[in-house]
């Protein structure tokens, strides 16, 4: 044990990022009930659920955008509970939304640098100077992404997917050691969707990527461990295969279909 009571004990056995017993009620309604998960660093691990299951709120309870009404949520071994949300973003977890924000009149290289250069002062953005370094990390990004032959026309005009990707690289370029990625497939083609898998397979590693999605195929193709969520709980973890033939998540699933249909 460290002697240093103030500083949190961080070793190979800490988790990066940890959901205790984590519970919220929205006026009496429990939209997360005792949910435990643990990431460690460089884990990549799906999530899905029915709709209503908890997972949009699940991302909200780390970003800081929902306070758990009960539990603890800890990064790096220390809580985020009551941290606002641009504290817990600059402490190194990043969010993609749904609806790709990007600057549709700038080109990919542009939105990049405005993303790689947060630290630059506004002086150098207006005038567009970046040092070679950052220049650097915006060519590796667009290359990361598959935008560079689309460097230099607005991002407008890019396909949904491709607008997905500048995203994840404008994510990336900050940094975070998490990267939380809520559908990033609604909408895309099958072509874009498997060639999300794979981007999301190669940043994992060097970020930890925590991913919700309702497209079974893709969930596949990232080859990663899945969490299943039903009524605010954890209701299993393994493989695809293992969760697949699990007859709670087929309940779940099919109860859900039926009362869709
Ligand atoms: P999912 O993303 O898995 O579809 P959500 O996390 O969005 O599920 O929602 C879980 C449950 O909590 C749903 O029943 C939803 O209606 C409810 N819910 C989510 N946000 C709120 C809110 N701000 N106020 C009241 N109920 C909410
Ligand atoms: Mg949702």
């Amino acid at each position: 044990m460290s002697s240093a009571a103030s500083a949190p004990v961080l070793d190979s056995s800490t988790p990066l990022l940890e959901l205790r017993q984590v519970s919220v009620s929205f006026d009496g309604f429990w939209a997360l009930n005792d949910l435990n998960l643990s990431l460690a660093p460089g884990d990549l691990r799906a999530v899905i659920g029915p709709n209503g299951a908890g997972k949009t709120t699940f991302l909200d309870v780390i970003t800081g955008k929902v306070r758990p009404t009960k539990g603890d949520v800890f990064f790096r071994g220390r809580s985020l509970v009551g941290l606002p949300e641009h504290r817990i973003a600059r402490l190194g977890i990043g969010r993609k939304f749904q609806t790709p924000r990007v600057y549709q009149n700038l080109t990919p290289r542009r939105n990049l640098e405005l993303a790689v250069s947060r630290r630059a002062s506004p002086f150098d953005l207006l005038f567009g100077r970046l040092d070679a370094t950052a220049r650097d990390r915006v060519q590796e990004l667009l290359e990361v992404v598959g935008l560079h032959p689309y460097a230099h026309q607005k991002a407008g005009g890019l396909s949904h997917g491709q607008k997905q990707w500048l995203e994840i690289a404008m994510l990336v370029a900050q940094d975070p050691q998490v990267l939380l990625v809520d559908e990033p497939v609604a909408g895309l083609t099958d072509e874009e969707t498997e060639l999300t898998a794979a981007l999301l397979r190669q940043l994992a590693g060097a970020h930890t990527v925590l991913v919700i999605e309702h497209d079974m195929e893709f969930i596949r193709d990232l080859q990663a461990p899945v969490t299943v969520l039903h009524e605010g709980h954890v209701l299993c973890e393994g493989s695809m295969d293992e969760v697949q033939s699990d007859p709670r998540v087929i309940e779940v699933y099919l109860g859900s279909e039926t009362e869709a249909a």
